[in-house]
């Protein structure tokens, strides 16, 4: 077999004859020549036989590694005259347009960037992390499904922060399809706005229910545009507010118990936060032993343990409306009179939204769903606090929690 059609072979670029194949540098570099005689345009896909010029552009691509060698793909492109985007160079079918990587190498990373950590991807695909989030932008640009925004009927809407110093990005959730639709940077009514100005008036009022945290911005924004959609508050805050009470009280009794002389009660404490966090049924042995000293020891912790609990059950999905509005005003009660500081504040702020938490509940919103899908989106949000812009760590949001479906090179057809 000759070296030229070996590389053709290995590099599997459609539409392209090899015309040399040689080592540079210690990189294997192909020349290649498109077979189509048309020009087309990249962004358009317009096609033409007539070349504006007889000037070529030398242009060069970043191919998948071959064995332990970087592979680099030349080619000598026509210039063409479209008369949507006017002169400019003719498009090829194995690379994006305005990148310096075929597809098949942005598929690699754009999927590695979903499932793995920054140094792993710069090591092994030998690029730095600014250039994935700029990959990650162009595969959400080409996969992203432009049907997404019909037929929704319940949302949800939260903030997620994606970068210190309060860099927001607000997420769209369809709570159907347990995906996230939409995003921008941003947290305020204004963010959300742009949401509703995308989706226009028609499809936004086929919406049923729109559900959010507690705060003012963003239940003004849906009181605005939704028109016809229940306001809910999604449970998930609910219990997130409870629980962040907990650890507020632990914090404090552990502090106070570091005063004292005798060391052994602080003792009892560590490992206590993520033990009183987690769900009790989902507690190794050595947590499950720390619980029990934790019971044993009472006091505060305990009872704002047993008020989290509380909490939480009322979330299972076993009670009525009827009966989930009457658990709700008791736990609020109970609360309040607690002497529990971070849960009186927490009750009044349950009572202030008590008729959101209970139409979410009633609509069936799948708390543990969207609680997994937020877990997600904050786990794929730590790892993009290395980009340097909102929009590359909103493409990693939408490539990991988003209607996309991500193929590796040898998953595609041959070409
Ligand atoms: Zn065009």
């Amino acid at each position: 077999m000759r070296v030229t059609t070996l590389c053709k072979r290995l590099l599997d670029l459609g539409g392209v004859t090899v015309t040399k194949a040689e080592f540079l540098e210690g990189e294997l570099v192909a020349e290649v020549a498109l077979r189509r005689r048309r020009l087309v345009c990249p962004h358009c896909g317009y096609t033409t036989r007539v070349r504006y010029d007889t000037r070529t552009v030398a242009s060069r691509w970043r191919g998948l590694d071959v064995g332990r060698r970087k592979v680099g793909v030349r080619a000598r492109l026509r210039r063409l005259d479209c008369p949507t985007h006017g002169v400019l160079t003719e498009g090829v079918p194995f690379a994006p347009v305005a990148s310096r990587f075929t597809t098949d190498f942005e598929d690699l990373v754009a999927f590695l960037a979903t499932r793995t950590d920054k140094s792993t991807i710069a090591r092994l695909c030998r690029i730095d992390w600014d250039t994935v989030g700029r990959i990650c932008q162009r595969v959400v640009a080409r996969g992203l499904d432009t049907d997404r925004l019909d037929s929704l009927v319940n949302i949800g809407v939260d903030e997620v922060s994606w970068r210190r110093h309060h860099r927001y990005l607000t997420l769209v959730t369809d709570h159907k399809a347990g995906k996230i639709v939409w995003g921008a940077e941003g947290k305020d009514t204004d963010t959300l706005d742009g949401f509703f100005a995308d989706l226009g008036a028609e499809r936004a009022d086929q919406l049923e229910a729109v559900s959010t945290d507690m705060g003012a911005a963003f239940i003004k924004s849906a009181a605005n545009n939704a028109v016809n959609a229940v306001r809910c508050i999604d449970p998930f805050h609910a219990v997130a507010l409870v629980t962040n009470a907990l650890d507020v009280e632990r914090r404090k009794a552990w502090n106070e118990l570091r005063q004292l002389p005798d060391q052994d009660a602080a003792k009892t404490f560590k490992g206590a936060r993520w033990v009183l966090l987690k769900r009790p049924d989902n507690l190794s042995e050595d947590q499950s032993v720390t619980l029990r000293r934790l019971r044993n020891q009472g006091g505060a912790v305990w009872r704002a343990y047993g008020l989290k609990e509380a909490f939480r059950a009322i979330f299972a999905g076993d009670l009525d409306e009827h009966q989930t509005a009457a658990t709700i005003d008791r736990w609020c009660a109970k609360a309040s009179r607690s002497r529990l500081p971070a849960f009186v504040k927490v009750a009044k702020t349950i009572r202030t939204h008590r008729d959101g938490i209970l139409t979410a509940i009633c609509l069936g919103i799948n708390n543990a769903r969207a609680e997994g899908l937020n877990n997600h989106v904050r786990l794929i949000t730590r790892r993009a606090y290395g980009f340097h812009s909102a929009a590359a760590a909103l493409a990693l949001v939408m490539l990991s929690c988003g209607p996309i479906e991500l193929h590796l090179p040898h998953e595609k057809p041959a070409t």
